[in-house]
């Protein structure tokens, strides 16, 4: 067996699961190759589910603090070979990547076009929100960066079904997503006004749950410290 102690922070959806997915120290050596990922069934002894974190946005998925205390698990439960976790996730990186991407492009779309029914709605001053040049070529041009992203994030998707290393392109997708998704919920939101403000509106809950975009999955620093070597513009470690 391998008998696992430690603590994971931020495990979205660890309050109700019945399994997590863990990457653990498993040897001694350099990082990327002393780790392994290992099945863990959650009803296991010495599993505590410490704390329900309290959260700005993404309230539909709960978000743990779960502590291991010596919790005992099968050497059969481990994926793949031992020592080989790091680099497995890694992988796993790229697909999750790729997704943060593709999820972003239809609240993008929806934000945007529940926006331009508000705006030809809202009257003020004998004409309507939409009416004001500044509000129509802001949201025609957000619109355009979202079929940008979706290009991106199209080609990044089939060169990856294809079998090629898409390292750079998901990264690229990853970080436009993050940034774009801030910027289409922030401009919409204040074209709403004050409604903008309220919880029940949709707009205000993407300016909310999509700011986990820029932090969850690899932060967009960690995107653009990939893309600085992968480009070739970094040509020692950052300090
Ligand atoms: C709601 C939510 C759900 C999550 N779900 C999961 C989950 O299910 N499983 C899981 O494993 N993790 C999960 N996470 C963790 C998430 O992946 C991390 O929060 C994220 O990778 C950032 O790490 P950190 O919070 O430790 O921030 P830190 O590493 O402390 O970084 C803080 C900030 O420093 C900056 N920064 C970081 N690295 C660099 C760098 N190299 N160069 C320059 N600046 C940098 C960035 O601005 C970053 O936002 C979740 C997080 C949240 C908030």
């Amino acid at each position: 067996d391998y008998v696992i102690t430690g603590q994971k922070m931020w495990i979205t959806n660890s309050l109700q699961a019945d399994w997590m997915c863990l990457l653990v120290n498993t040897g001694d050596g350099p990082a990327h190759r002393n780790k392994s990922l290992v099945m863990v069934p959650m009803d296991r002894p010495g599993i505590e589910k410490a704390r329900k974190i309290r959260k700005i946005g993404m309230h539909s998925s709960d978000t743990g603090l779960i502590h291991f205390d010596e919790v005992r698990v099968p050497q059969r439960y481990r994926i793949g070979e031992e020592g080989q976790g790091f680099i497995y996730q890694m992988q796993q990186f790229q697909e999750e990547r790729l997704w943060c991407a593709a999820s972003s492009l239809l609240p993008m779309e929806e934000c945007i076009a529940e926006t331009v029914q508000w705006a030809q709605e809202r009257r003020m001053f004998g004409a309507t929100l939409a009416d004001q040049q500044w509000v129509q070529f802001k949201l025609a041009e957000l619109q355009t960066e979202v079929e940008a992203l979706r290009a991106l994030t199209y080609r990044a998707c089939d060169l990856h079904v294809q079998g090629q290393d898409v390292l750079t392109l998901a990264s690229m997708a990853k970080l436009k997503a993050g940034r774009l998704t801030r910027e289409v919920a922030d401009t919409c939101l204040q074209f709403w006004g004050g409604m903008g403000f309220t919880l029940e509106n949709r707009v205000s809950r993407l300016y909310r749950d999509g700011r986990l975009g820029s932090i969850g999955g690899g932060a967009d620093e960690v995107m653009l410290g990939i893309l600085a070597k992968t480009l070739g513009i970094a040509k020692r470690p950052p300090r």
